[in-house]
């Protein structure tokens, strides 16, 4: 074996097609011309994440219109909103250069998913000569469609939550059908939990327990063998090259997400001005045992907000020293966060999405040779994609 390395799933929209998108809201173009545009980019994505040499790709989410909006509108501005559906919901985030990000308001039942990650795996498997992962969303972030306070008429909370729980599961259950290789759950929503926003209403409630425990009901479905392969993601935020939550002590937060029994969690770590803080307490809290699997920690060693390259070298010092803190055999790495969770992305630090494009194949690149390194120097050798990948 060796240590595995994975990404957390998107990369910033071509110009050209957040322009299509854009297009497709004003009524300019049809579906099936923005499916050309959506084609053009999967296609590229795969074909350079394959070329750094990682071992497990994505599609780079091209298709979807946020990690959280895919399974409820086909883009940003609400084109295509999924049955009982309103386009005015809560902020889920504010971020810190002040712009805002918004979920759309439930108004009656039954929920369910218009689109689900499957249907754009199916596409990319298609083009993809290397294993796939897919990242979904966590119940825990869809559970903010729900009004904070009351109920909606004929559709209670729980009713929500119990149709809510069972799309999950079945938004992950088809993306292992459909051949994905790692399935993990965005949950950045985990650390915003921990804000108290008095701007953002949800964040001053104690959410975090009620979040961890509403994923464990999806997450318990599945069997220790399944979970192996199913991981959480943990961030604060990235969006425009801005974060969320980074401001809110990891400390708060880690001991309960490692009590949702995941197999691995891709965790934001190289942006944490105390790194080695931060290895430590992901090795006093993340399990050996959760129902039956290892908790494997992927340490992220690249920053997708910041254009400066990691290098190599400086990828596998950060994977040494987490080995102080973090078994080795629990040990993995990845990027901090996406390179571009939302469609509609400028890359503003960056100067445009296309350089951006560039500059984050470069960084997956980095993390790969890097982690190759660390490799080597803990004396973890003789990779295989299989073993990197997670298969037996
Ligand atoms: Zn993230």
């Amino acid at each position: 074996m060796s240590i595995p390395t994975e990404p957390v799933g998107s990369l910033p929209r071509p110009a050209k097609l957040q322009a299509a998108i854009a297009d497709y809201d004003a009524g300019k173009i049809t579906k099936e011309e923005l499916k050309v545009e959506q084609d053009a980019a999967c296609k590229d994505s795969i074909e350079r994440m394959e070329a750094t040499g990682a071992p497990i790709v994505s599609d780079g989410e091209q298709r979807a219109s946020s990690f959280a909006t895919y399974p409820l509108a086909d883009t940003l501005a609400g084109t295509g909103l999924a049955d009982n559906l309103a386009g005015d919901g809560q902020y889920f985030a504010i971020f810190t250069d002040g712009h805002h990000r918004q979920l759309p308001r439930l108004t009656g039942g039954p929920f369910k998913y218009k689109t689900y990650a499957a249907d754009y795996l199916k596409e990319a498997m298609k083009m993809a000569h290397k294993p796939l992962k897919q990242a979904v969303i966590a119940p825990s972030m869809l559970s903010l469609l729900y009004p904070l306070d009351g109920e909606i008429e004929g559709y209670t909370r729980e009713q929500f939550l119990e149709d809510l729980v069972n799309e999950c599961e079945k938004d992950i259950r088809q993306c292992f059908e459909v051949g994905a290789e790692r399935v993990s759950i965005d949950f950045t929503e985990g650390r915003l939990a921990c804000r108290n926003d008095p701007n953002n209403p949800w964040t001053g409630r104690r959410m975090l327990e009620q979040f961890v425990e509403l994923n464990n009901r999806v997450i318990d479905r599945f069997s220790p063998e399944e979970r192996k392969n199913i991981g959480i993601h943990t961030c604060p935020g990235g969006d425009c090259d801005s974060t969320h939550s980074a401001d809110v002590d990891y400390a708060d937060m880690l001991p309960s997400m490692f009590k949702m029994n995941a197999g691995y969690f891709l965790i934001q770590l190289a942006s944490e001005s105390d790194k080695e803080r931060v290895y430590q307490l992901c090795g006093e809290h993340s399990r050996a045992d959760a129902n039956g699997v290892p908790q494997v920690c992927f340490i992220g060693v690249i920053n997708p907000l910041n254009p400066t390259v990691e290098t190599p070298e400086q990828v596998r010092d950060d994977l040494v020293t987490a080995a102080k803190y973090i078994p080795v055999e629990r040990l993995g790495s990845t990027d901090d966060c996406g390179f571009s969770p939302f469609s509609i992305d400028v890359k503003p630090k960056h100067g445009s999405p296309d350089y951006a494009r560039d500059i984050a194949f470069q960084k997956i690149e980095s993390r790969v040779k890097g982690t190759a390194m660390a490799s080597e120097q803990l004396g973890v050798v003789g990779a295989t994609i299989a073993d990197t990948a997670g298969r037996d």
